[in-house]
């Protein structure tokens, strides 16, 4: 994934790029193509690059372990510049100095680590995800079980506690 930045004159130019998940080396979880939305400021043999980046995934719910598709949008913004010419409030991690001349913009990288940073640290198919019963397994989405009640009734813990005794 790669813009040509080597031939244009001043000037803010946008772009629209899809390359599919598995030639930007993302794993199985990702489906079908990765967008990109990029606006390039080009300045001199330097370069300000806004990328917008949408994808799809499939996961695993953390909760009830059904898989679900997930869009995942996030951006990120870089800074091209020659060796010497970066202004001392960019932040180093949106700068890459790059060689006077150059003419190659590569997204590739950048735009798998955007991804792969906007996966969720809690996955979760709804909100409302009620999840297993830890003693019959069934799904709580579909319907709720008979077991979680009685453990939780105190009155059943009770009888426990007396049949122990016995
Ligand atoms: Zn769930
Ligand atoms: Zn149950």
């Amino acid at each position: 994934m790669r813009i040509q930045v080597g031939g244009l004159a001043d000037g803010i130019y946008r772009y629209q790029l899809a390359e599919d998940s598995t030639l930007l080396e993302l794993d199985e979880r990702f489906k079908n193509q990765v967008i990109v939305d990029a606006t390039i400021e080009k300045s001199g043999s330097q370069a300000f690059l806004a990328a917008e980046v949408s994808a799809k995934a499939s996961f695993e719910c953390d909760r009830c372990l059904t898989s679900f598709i997930s869009p995942l949008r996030s951006s990120y913004r870089m800074y091209y510049v020659t060796e010497g010419g970066a202004d001392s409030h960019i932040d180093p991690s949106e700068l890459q100095v790059v060689p006077t001349g150059f003419s190659v913009i590569e997204l590739s990288d950048d735009v798998r680590q955007t991804i792969l940073l906007s996966v969720p640290l809690k996955l979760l198919c709804s909100d409302q995800c009620k999840g297993l019963c830890p003693h019959c397994g069934a799904n709580w989405n579909s319907g709720e079980c008979n077991c979680e009640e009685k453990a939780d009734d105190p009155r059943w813990e009770q009888l426990i506690r007396l049949k122990k005794q016995v």
